[in-house]
């Protein structure tokens, strides 16, 4: 839910410049918990911020979100405002803000002035309370998923062309995906397996003393001549947004998000991948492949779950949970058998399931575009994977610990800075307190 909150930012003069002072005291927490419900944490927020200033000058800004503590979480604008006119202006920002600091009471919002004439500076910042957040369940994961994010990550990886391994746009595809990985707060990101260029993000699980891994992956190359994009840069895209949402999640076991590579031409990739491990005695404990994983054009919602003996009790759970969690599949079992990237887990007798969509549709040909994905039942694939994978990597709560998100982010743009822009003419003027 996005709830929009009118908080006018003045630039206020000290005495008698050419900026209007404006009350600080209109903002105050009661004040503002009079006008606005209190948000719940992990909230969609949209800011709108309005700088009121008077007379002409030139004007430098930030605003910024501080946590409980006082220490910067992020940067929300950096900007510049020309006053050339003696009359009142007002300056509206919008900032979607995706994610309130956890846990902590309430956060800050601050912003600092410069007058870039005279080099006097003004500061104001004000609290918002953030409630308690909800008893966590798996579900709260699960309503995060997103289906316009999963077809952005499609859309770039087919933009990158037909990403055959060898080719160039395979490598900048690795490229890319790497970049995404390291861009998500408390992922480690690697290159495995090689020229092949495996890409593989770990979320580090809280109990030291287990050595389980639980893998989810898809592959990011496509057949020759392929744009690839239901076969399989929509299941790369699912991953990723598993990725975005447990990764602001604490789990007792390890968690690894994989792209791999040259899954068409034999999986390379994940053999490799899985003889090094088996080098290394990793405990995989289970393996959820994406491949074809979001094709689904009448809107059937038929999903084949592809396992082996050691795996038909994960399967079966995840028919438990497709109803405990209303996601309407109708579930067919083992009615596909190509092979994919979970054919070395189950030849090295690791359990691995697979989704596969009813039909191959048109993978492996040049009209495997990004239109042909289906991102409802994408959607709803991915939220079948994470139901189970939050379940056996033993989902422990979220990540509360403000300061650890704050650090990764100190210094980094928002995500979001492209959602800013002006807002309608009917939001302009702010709030009646703010009047003198
Ligand atoms: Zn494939």
């Amino acid at each position: 839910m996005a709830l929009v909150l009118l908080i006018a930012i003045p630039a206020f003069a000290q005495n008698n410049g050419p900026i209007r002072i404006k009350p600080l005291m209109a903002y105050t927490q009661d004040d503002l918990g009079v006008t606005t419900p209190w948000f719940t944490v992990g909230e969609e927020i949209n800011f709108v911020m309005a700088h009121e200033v008077k007379g002409t000058g030139s004007y430098r800004y930030r605003i910024e979100v501080l946590d409980n503590a006082g220490v910067l979480i992020y940067k929300i604008k950096s900007g510049a405002i020309d006053i050339d006119t003696a009359t009142f202006q007002t300056e509206n920002i919008i900032y979607e803000l995706n994610e309130v600091p956890w846990g902590a009471g309430y956060f800050t919002l601050k912003a600092f002035y410069v007058d870039v004439k005279t080099g006097n500076t003004w500061s104001h910042q004000t609290k918002i309370h953030v409630q308690d957040p909800p008893e966590l369940e798996i579900g709260e994961l699960l309503s995060q998923v997103n289906e316009s994010k999963i077809l952005v990550t499609a859309s770039d990886l087919q933009g990158f062309g037909t990403r055959e391994v060898g080719s160039q746009a395979n490598d900048d595809a690795a490229t890319y995906l790497y970049d995404r990985f390291a861009a998500i707060p408390r992922l480690t990101v690697a290159y495995q397996g090689g020229a092949l260029q495996n890409v593989v993000a770990t979320l580090a699980g809280t109990d030291e003393a287990s050595d389980k891994v639980y893998i989810v992956g898809a592959h990011y190359d496509s057949a020759p001549g392929s744009p690839g994009a239901t076969d399989n840069a929509c299941g790369v895209g699912i991953v990723f947004e598993l990725a975005r949402i447990m990764s602001k999640y604490r789990f007792k076991h390890d968690l690894k998000f994989v792209a791999w590579n040259a899954e068409e031409s034999g999986s390379g990739g994940s053999y490799a991948y899985v003889n090094e491990a088996q080098s290394n005695y990793e405990n995989i404990e289970l393996y959820v492949n994406f491949d074809s994983a979001g094709y689904d054009p009448n809107g059937r919602l038929v999903l084949d779950i592809m396992f082996n003996a050691l795996s038909s009790g994960v399967a079966d759970r995840m028919s438990q949970l497709n109803n405990s969690y209303g996601l309407g599949f109708t579930i067919t079992n083992n009615v596909h058998s190509c092979w994919s990237d979970h054919k070395p887990f189950w030849e090295h007798g690791i359990r691995s399931v697979m989704t596969h969509s009813e039909e191959h549709g048109p993978a492996h040909t040049a009209n495997d575009t990004v239109d042909k994905i289906s991102t409802l039942y994408a959607k709803k694939n991915g939220q079948l994977g994470m139901a189970v994978l939050a379940e056996l990597a033993a989902l422990e709560g979220r990540v509360s610990s403000v300061g650890e998100n704050l650090l990764q982010r100190f210094g980094q743009e928002p995500r979001n800075e492209k959602s800013i822009k002006e807002i309608a003419d009917t939001l302009a003027r702010p709030r009646t307190a703010l009047s003198p």
